[in-house]
């Protein structure tokens, strides 16, 4: 944009909400009539957390040029930093001339902070922060809490809570966004500078998000009720990505399915609804993302002593097919169908009773759609740690297999070296005579199930 305006100028600083659709702080700060410049800064404290893990930073590149190109159709750009997102933001907003900052409320320890942060060094140079609810969720944190307690501790009277409230309606995406000319950008990242992603990882970008979002309504829904637990079926909507980096509003996406209607989209809008549960709870409860929401009082099997295990699990080796399957879909796409990650993590956290942070941290360096509310209190949950009214249940991996795998489908696709078995028997490799056993290139079980239990019985003062 080129020229003088007497508008006051506003930054909108994009974090997790990186779309022009339904964008509240962006539409807020162009309905001052001045100039914005959309801001986004390569957090050097998230790279330097480790959690820049390859596959995401290489979807928000995707994300982040989808961004600029759509800045640009209307008129204007991205303008992208790098460094210290308090200090950027300071910066951009006093080269703007800027005398304000919109952007998303977060719940973590880390967002919130950053908020604080923020909002103190724009008030010493007398500009202000405009953070704006319900951008990241579709209910944000503490709009709904029981009688007795600051959050919901148990889902179900939250849902019933939650399908309740009236959600503000979808914001259109501006139609022209005027940057001013004097605020330099540095480079855009790109996807083919990171290096170590999975060879099968989505794309990114709000253009991407939307037409997945699309199609999903018009031809995916209606099966999800049925199919959602079919892991060879891959029946579910895998807009996680996008509603972690916010190129999909959970607002927007609650309202169109509600609009599409059926038990299909029902039970979407419910797994919805569970994105926000944990966001109250991490919310509330932000020591949470990685100590005991709800001790057991474990002592869990770490790194140290169950060394082999974990490196068995994290590769995809342990003897029981759909947990190597699952462990190889994540390695492969940086994404895991949900009912792999409910069974590989209780594998992990029950069968063999390794802490529930190991695991987590494992999915969180290769999961495109890491995310600590979701990763770690879904950790939790499973370990039975967390929110969980049944929170000793262990799922017995063949069981598991024979039931949401039923053909054997999953495993064959993932477990090249058990293709060449048909049905269900993939499951049980260990059955087949000896001879056959050996043609097949495929590790015997690291643990007897039995008394992989019992191990975790006893830990629990269950016997
Ligand atoms: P769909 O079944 O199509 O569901 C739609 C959306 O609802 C998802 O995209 C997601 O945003 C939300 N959702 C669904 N299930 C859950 C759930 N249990 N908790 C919270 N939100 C949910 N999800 C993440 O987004 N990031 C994570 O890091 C993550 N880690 C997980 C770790 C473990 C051990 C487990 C058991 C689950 C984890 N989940 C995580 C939740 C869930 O597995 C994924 O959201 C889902 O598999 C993504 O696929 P989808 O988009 O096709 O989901």
């Amino acid at each position: 944009m080129s020229g003088a305006t007497d508008r006051a100028v506003s930054v909108v600083l994009f974090t997790g909400d990186l779309r022009l659709h339904d964008h509240p702080p962006l539409r807020a700060a162009l309905a001052g009539g001045g100039p914005v410049v959309p801001l986004f800064v390569l957090d050097s404290a998230i790279e330097a957390a480790g959690f820049a893990a390859p596959n995401r930073r290489a979807f928000l590149a995707d994300c982040l040029r989808d961004l600029d190109a759509g800045l640009r159709r209307r008129g204007g750009r991205l303008v992208v930093r790098s460094g210290d997102v308090v200090a950027q933001t300071r910066a951009v907003a006093a080269q703007a001339g800027a005398d304000a900052v919109h952007m998303a409320a977060e719940y973590t320890r880390y967002a919130t902070r950053r908020e604080d942060r923020l909002r103190a060094a724009l008030e010493a140079d007398g500009r202000r922060l405009h953070v704006h609810d319900a951008v990241v969720t579709a209910v944000p944190p503490g709009a709904l809490t029981p009688a007795a307690s600051d959050h919901f501790a148990v889902f179900t009277p939250y849902h019933r809570r939650w399908t309740g409230v009236r959600l503000r309606e979808p914001l259109a995406a501006p139609r022209r966004v005027p940057v001013p000319d004097e605020v330099p950008s540095g480079p855009l990242p790109a996807r083919a500078e990171v290096p170590g992603t999975s060879p099968g990882l989505a794309p990114g970008g709000e253009t991407e998000g939307r037409a997945r979002l699309t199609a999903w309504l018009r031809t995916g829904a209606a099966g999800y009720e049925d199919g959602h637990d079919d892991l060879a079926g891959d029946a579910t909507s895998r807009l996680s990505p996008h509603l972690h980096f916010g190129t999909v509003s959970a607002t927007e996406a609650v309202h169109r399915a509600r609009r599409a209607g059926g038990p299909g989209a029902e039970a979407f809008v419910r797994q919805l609804c569970w994105r926000d549960f944990h966001r109250q709870v991490l919310a509330a409860r932000p020591a949470a993302a990685t100590r005991d929401y709800r001790t057991r009082h474990d002592h869990w099997r770490t790194e140290r002593t169950a060394a082999g295990d974990i490196e068995a699990w994290r590769r995809g080796l342990t003897g029981y097919p759909v947990v190597d399957a699952a462990m190889r879909q994540l390695a492969h796409e940086g994404w895991m169908h949900n009912r792999g990650r409910l069974l590989t993590a209780s594998f992990l956290a029950k069968t063999l009773y390794v802490d529930w942070r190991v695991g987590a941290r494992h999915f969180l360096e290769l999961l495109v759609d890491g995310d600590i509310p979701n990763n770690q209190l879904n950790w939790q949950w499973v370990a039975g740690t967390g929110t969980d009214s049944r929170p000793n249940r262990v799922l017995n991996p063949v069981a598991q297999g024979k039931r949401y795998d039923p053909d054997g489908a999953y495993v064959r696709r993932w477990v090249p070296e058990l293709a060449g078995l048909a049905g269900p028997a993939v499951h049980e490799p260990w059955t087949l005579p000896p001879r056959e056993r050996a043609r097949h290139d495929y590790p015997d079980p690291i643990v007897d199930l039995a008394d992989g239990l019992a191990r975790f019985r006893r830990a629990r003062g269950r016997d």
